[in-house]
């Protein structure tokens, strides 16, 4: 029979599930958390969403995940956490930490007595991600982004490793499929630095909460729960096309932006793929896509500054 799952003051005995908030050191931070521990042994699997407030989907695939889970039914257990940044979600603000202005998925693994993004990702990797055996980190576009689904992982010198993140992205069943070479700070980054399987997907854009980009994360989070054993079940794996890079074309003026492609294209490389014109509508830069590859991500806001992401190409 499984051991007792006790983070900070939630406490799951076996064959039960409990929630509640994650209090932050030395903040008024808190951070929702579902623990289902099953009846019965075996690995356990954290879910979180919402790292950045504003992609939707995710977060509530996130949250329908937890509770629809039954620890009757579990193999081990899952953990859920979603929207792991609150404060985030409800200032509508896209991809940064309001109090501090830090993308807390850049700031892992924290620092116990940092600012509020860093203390935020201290908290789950000392207190959660020591029970973990795999983590699966959802994303989407954030409100102000488009984007196709696709899924990542870190290719690390742990083979062993590697094949597992692999095996846990095929039963996730995102088909795009790319190898950030090194994204310090991110979860997945850390995870593998632990040793720990860890993935992200990403799926739903533009701030919209839509069924259907829903359903594709809440079934890739059963999937993985499957692939695991925790989950009864034959997991159907997917076919993954991987892209080894993924450069981002940055803006190198403030002013109005205007995409000239869409998620989803094939651009060759040298083609303009988007225009920054001032407020008379006069043209400050070009951008030629970096490489030939695949339109993963586009900034859908008229409004840039200058540094900007304005698209990600996958190659
Ligand atoms: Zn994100």
């Amino acid at each position: 029979m499984n051991a007792t799952i006790q983070i900070q003051d939630i406490s799951a005995a076996a064959g039960t599930k409990a929630q509640g908030f994650l209090s932050v050191a030395g903040t008024a931070v808190k951070i929702p958390i579902v623990i289902v521990n099953g009846a019965q042994d075996g690995p356990t699997l954290l879910v979180t969403a919402g790292i950045h407030g504003g992609e939707y989907p995710s977060i509530e695939a996130a949250i329908r995940f937890g509770r629809e889970l039954d620890a009757a039914q579990v193999k081990g257990a899952v953990i859920v956490m979603s929207p792991v940044s609150l404060n985030a979600f409800h200032a509508r603000q896209a991809f940064l930490v309001p109090e501090d202005g830090k993308n807390l998925n850049r700031v892992f693994p924290g620092k116990a007595t940092g600012t509020i993004a860093e203390r935020m990702a201290y908290t789950i990797i000392s207190t959660v991600v020591p029970y973990i055996d795999a983590w699966v980190d959802m994303h989407g576009g954030d409100i102000p982004e488009a984007l196709i689904p696709f899924g990542g992982y870190i290719i690390s010198e742990d083979e062993a490793l590697n094949a597992r993140n692999h095996e846990l992205s095929e039963a996730f069943g995102l088909k795009y499929l790319l190898h950030p070479a090194n994204l310090p700070g991110t979860t997945i980054a850390t995870a593998t630095a632990l040793g720990k399987p860890g993935i992200l997907v990403e799926a739903g854009q533009l701030g919209i909460l839509d069924e259907d980009n829903t359903q594709v994360l809440l079934q890739g989070c059963r999937n993985v729960a499957q692939c695991m054993g925790i989950l009864a079940g034959q997991v159907q794996m997917t076919d993954l096309t991987e892209y080894m890079n993924w450069p981002w074309v940055r803006a190198s003026h403030t002013g109005c932006w205007y995409p000239q492609v869409k998620i989803g294209d094939t651009v060759t490389e040298g083609q303009v793929v988007g225009i920054v014109k001032d407020y008379f509508g006069e043209t400050l830069a070009e951008y030629p896509a970096p490489a030939s590859g695949l339109v993963l991500l586009v900034c859908a806001a008229m409004s840039v500054n200058a540094n900007d992401p304005l698209i990600g190409i996958a190659y």
